[in-house]
């Protein structure tokens, strides 16, 4: 062989490896939560909706989702697993069940200077957005998580509990006195308390608080607006990173709907997580550069598709009012999204994820 195509050819294997070795890192990562969202639930949803965003994903699989010690996780523990790393007990929020914290996603990306996102349907206390940037021993620690969220630097966050912020005299339900939402200020942070002054944010603040309910947001079939809508803002927002975001979306009612085992809520809430989906997944195809994971923390329900026809109307059955260990979908686009297919285990989802920020990522 001609010496120089020698030298062409080995240089063509070595970069040919170290590709196949080292998995193309995306700038963006949008992790996409549908708490509670089974299979029959991203079911509903496609069968209902021929255009619906979820057929776009190039890659599909399924996780574990048991917690450290029980086949049947909660969102806590779920959560943590899927933005940490780390299996924990039930109830624990971003660390073990003595309170020692895991190093979530949050961290690993704020390391390496990206801008960071939080969107949710419920209170931004809720056990699956805590898990992003707080660590508490238990779930029920509101006030201390909201002392967290304060306190994480996270660049916007979208949803509701307000009043776990504010102090019993002006209509919260701190017993401490203090009055979070003045800390926001201090901290940079524009705030904005409805949707309406949120919509009218300018995408070029640099820190932007919208806690726009006192509680969780009103279900999807009662707003105005749709998750898709909230999750557009953060977007807008966080695009303008030159090192590149993550970001939490959940569709945190979905679960609720299962609680309750009402079918109309089930949909209608999936069809406000697919609107979220669908901003998203179009955010991804044109950039080019962005990861988007869809996944469960668990089911809820055990819900399943009775009885329909072709139109898309059907009856929804579901056989528990509380969490099951059915494997939840995941689905996944962009450059590392190959990562993501096959049954994986909730905590390998959440390790993947983090190593896509940071490859020298170690774990336990
Ligand atoms: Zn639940």
């Amino acid at each position: 062989m001609h010496k120089k195509s020698l030298i062409v050819s080995i240089l063509l294997i070595i970069s040919f490896q170290l590709f196949a070795e080292t998995p193309v890192r995306p700038k963006n990562i949008i992790i996409m939560i549908g708490d509670g969202m089974g299979v029959n639930y991203v079911s509903t949803e496609v069968l209902r909706n021929p255009q619906s965003p979820f057929r776009e994903f190039s890659n599909s699989g399924f996780s574990i989702t048991c917690s450290a010690d029980k086949l049947i996780t909660d969102s806590a523990a779920g959560a943590t697993a899927l933005l940490s790393g780390y299996r924990t007990k039930n109830g624990s929020v971003g660390s073990d069940s003595t309170g020692i914290p895991f190093k979530s996603i949050l961290e690993y990306s704020q390391e390496k200077k990206f801008k960071t996102g939080i969107v949710v349907t419920c209170g931004l206390t809720h056990a699956t957005p805590a898990a992003l940037y707080a660590s508490v021993k238990s779930r029920k620690e509101e006030f201390d998580i909201a002392d967290q969220l304060i306190a994480s630097d996270v660049d916007i966050f979208i949803g509701g509990g307000r009043k776990f912020f504010l102090p019993i005299e002006i209509n919260g339900i701190r017993e401490d006195g203090i009055n979070l939402l003045k800390e926001l200020s201090k901290h940079g942070y524009s705030y904005y308390d409805d949707y309406a002054s949120l919509k009218k944010s300018l995408s070029t603040e640099s820190k932007v608080a919208g806690i726009i309910e006192i509680d969780a947001l009103p279900h999807a079939s009662k707003r105005d607006y749709s998750l898709g809508d909230l999750t557009q803002i953060a977007i807008n927002n966080l695009q303008k990173s030159e090192n590149g975001f993550i970001m939490l979306v959940e569709g945190s009612q979905i679960d609720w709907a299962g609680h309750d085992n009402k079918a109309d809520y089930a949909i209608s809430e999936m069809e406000d997580f697919a609107k979220a989906v669908k901003v998203c997944i179009d955010f991804a195809m044109e950039d080019k550069n962005t990861l988007v994971l869809v996944t469960a923390d668990h089911e809820t329900g055990g819900m399943s598709i009775k009885k329909g026809s072709l139109d898309g109307s059907m009856e929804l059955a579901f056989t528990h009012t509380s969490h099951t260990a059915e494997m939840v979908p995941v689905f996944s686009h962009g450059p590392g999204a190959e990562l993501f297919k096959g049954i994986l285990d909730n905590y390998e989802i959440g390790r993947r994820l983090i190593k896509l920020v940071n490859p020298e990522a170690l774990f336990k």
